[in-house]
This record gives structure tokens, C-alpha cells and sequence, in this order.
């Protein structure tokens, strides 16, 4: 696929032509620091800069160039660890600015109180000046040289008014300066929804992806979220248990011939239980190798393939014209 040649993608290293991406797996989680999150759920303390760098070496040594962490502000993400990473397994990652759900935060978080243009202040800094290297978890803001290349944010089963805001912001932010949207739905939850309320936002849908969308594997609902232009992120390849089958593989089987340029697969491995540099598995190379030996199998083509893992995540990741 040919990109117009201002077309950019904003790495945490800087910026670099959409078509340099390469090999790009579209919703990880590289690091998640010491945060509220990780109190509730140890096993989300992904913290090791070492055992990523491992991790991601091996990521390169079998075709990957490319992840999009998916951790927004104040969750536990940690840009400097994020740069550091980058730099010593040769891995482009992009990292997000935007807000989690709120089980993420303490009640008190400042993201249930600011106001929609308090957050897409916020969140336009991250993108154009810089992330902060305390990751606005303080009243004091130390803009680092790393810009966030993606706004993150979702929702729940029900919109709740803080969602319905932090869509509106994460919007606004959208529109000032072209950034690309990733989103969380619950369990495949209200993907529709989502779409409707970012089209009435003015959002360009070729640059929004709507992950953990396969987690409810209807080809009627899938079709209906494709044809709006949205984007999607399948990442339970390796979730299903014994007996289900593998809906994933069956849902790439069958819409991609359909969709060639809006599907594409990550891992959301945000346990250090499945990271083989923490000790477990099946580590992030999984979808490299087990799982696209899988659809190979099922018949499809390396052009295909690379459509998922190259040309979708670099036209969708590109940032639009504000
Ligand atoms: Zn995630």
C-alpha cells in the first residue's frame, strides 16, 4: 500500500513515514508500572524493563517492528521505561495519552472531575508537546521529549456520564491534531455505540480502532461494525479455552477477504503471566508464529497477512490531517 508521503506515525522515539512502520501488533501493554490498577491485580505489574527488552528482542528476531501500547495516563504508564524499551530492541512502540476505565483509578481520580476541555487540554499536550514523566499523576507536569501517538480511552457495559466526557475530549483532541484513537470495549460490549457517539464527535473513523471486538464473535454484528469504516482489534487468539474452538481465527477466516484493510490482531497481554520473560506464556510472539501459522493453514495468503500486521496498523495509526 502506498502512503502519501507526509503520511506520519508518532513513535515514542519521534515520528517516522506510515510505510516504515512494519510489522505492528495493534493493542499491547509493554509496560504497566506501579498504579491503582496493579494494587487490585498483581499479575498487571509489568513493570521489568529488562524482561520487556527481552521480550521484544525476540519480538524483532521473529519479523516484529512495531507495537501500540494501549496504557493511558495515570494507569501506570510510563513513558521513559516506554523510550528506553524502544531504543534497545529496535521496536517502534507508540504511546497513548487518553484515560482508562474508571475501576482503574481511585475515586477520587482528577479524570472523574476535569472538565471535557480540561481533559483534551491535557490530552493535546501529550501529543504535541510531550508525555509527562510523572504521567499526571501529581500537580507537577515535566514534559518529557516523547510524544503520545494514540488516545486510548473506553467503555464499560453502560456509558456512565465520565465515559460520555472523556469520549467528548478524547474527540476534541482527535480533531485539534489528527491523533488516532484505539478504544477498550467491554468484552466486545457497545462497539455500535462507540461508533455512533465518535461519528457524531466528527471523528474520522479510518483512524479509530475499536479493540477486543472478537471477544463477541457474531459475523452479523462484525459486518455492521466494518461497513461504518471503523477499525478493529481482535486479540483472544490465544484466550479460548479448550472446547470453544478458536472464533479469532474464524472470524479473521471470514471477514478478511471481505475487509482486507480494517482487521488487525494484538496480544493485550497486560498479565505478566503470559510474558515468557516473566516465566509464562505463550509470550508475545505467539501471534508470529502459532497464530499465523493457523490462518495460513486455514487458507490464507501471506499478502493477506501482511495487510493485518503492516498496512492496517500503518494507515490506521497515521495521523490525519487536524
Ligand atoms: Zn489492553
Amino acid at each position: 500500500m502506498a502512503f502519501a508521503p507526509e503520511s506520519f506515525v508518532r513513535t515514542v522515539l519521534g515520528d517516522i513515514p506510515a510505510g516504515r512502520l512494519g510489522v505492528c501488533y495493534a493493542h499491547e501493554h509493554v509496560i504497566i508500572d506501579g498504579s491503582f490498577a496493579t494494587c487490585a491485580t498483581p499479575d498487571f505489574l509489568i513493570d521489568d524493563v529488562e524482561c520487556a527488552v527481552t521480550e521484544l528482542r525476540q519480538f524483532y528476531a521473529d519479523g516484529g517492528r512495531a507495537m501500540v501500547d494501549s496504557m493511558p495516563c495515570d494507569s501506570g504508564r510510563n513513558v521513559l521505561k516506554l523510550a528506553t524499551v524502544s531504543r534497545r530492541s529496535g521496536v517502534h512502540l507508540v504511546c497513548p495519552t487518553g484515560l482508562h476505565l474508571a475501576k482503574y483509578y481511585d475515586p477520587g481520580h482528577w479524570g472523574n472531575f476535569y472538565t471535557e476541555d480540561q481533559l483534551a487540554a491535557l490530552f493535546v499536550a501529550d501529543i504535541t508537546e510531550g508525555v509527562d514523566a510523572h504521567d499526571y499523576n501529581g500537580p507537577l507536569v515535566e514534559r518529557t521529549s516523547h510524544r503520545a501517538g494514540v488516545i486510548k480511552f473506553a467503555s464499560d457495559r453502560a456509558f456512565s456520564g465520565r465515559e460520555e466526557k472523556i469520549f467528548a475530549a478524547a474527540a476534541q483532541a482527535h480533531r485539534r491534531t489528527g491523533c488516532p484513537i484505539l478504544t477498550h470495549t467491554e468484552q466486545g460490549e457497545l462497539a455500535l455505540a462507540q461508533i455512533e457517539r465518535l461519528r457524531s464527535h466528527g471523528v474520522d473513523l479510518r483512524h479509530v480502532c475499536l479493540s477486543h471486538t472478537d471477544r463477541k464473535p457474531d459475523l452479523g454484528l462484525h459486518r455492521e461494525l466494518l461497513a461504518s469504516g471503523v477499525r478493529v482489534e481482535y486479540d483472544s487468539a490465544f484466550r479460548w479455552k479448550p472446547g470453544q474452538g478458536n472464533p479469532t481465527r474464524d472470524l479473521v477466516v471470514a471477514l478478511l477477504p471481505e475487509f482486507p484493510d480494517q482487521i488487525m490482531l494484538g496480544m493485550d497481554a497486560a498479565r505478566r503471566g503470559y510474558w515468557r520473560s516473566y516465566g509464562g506464556g505463550p509470550g508475545l510472539s505467539f501471534l508470529l508464529n502459532d497464530f499465523s501459522a493457523l490462518l495460513r493453514a486455514a487458507g490464507l495468503s501471506q499478502a493477506l497477512l501482511d495487510r493485518i500486521f503492516v498496512s492496517t496498523p500503518a494507515s490506521t495509526f497515521a495521523f490525519s490531517p487536524p
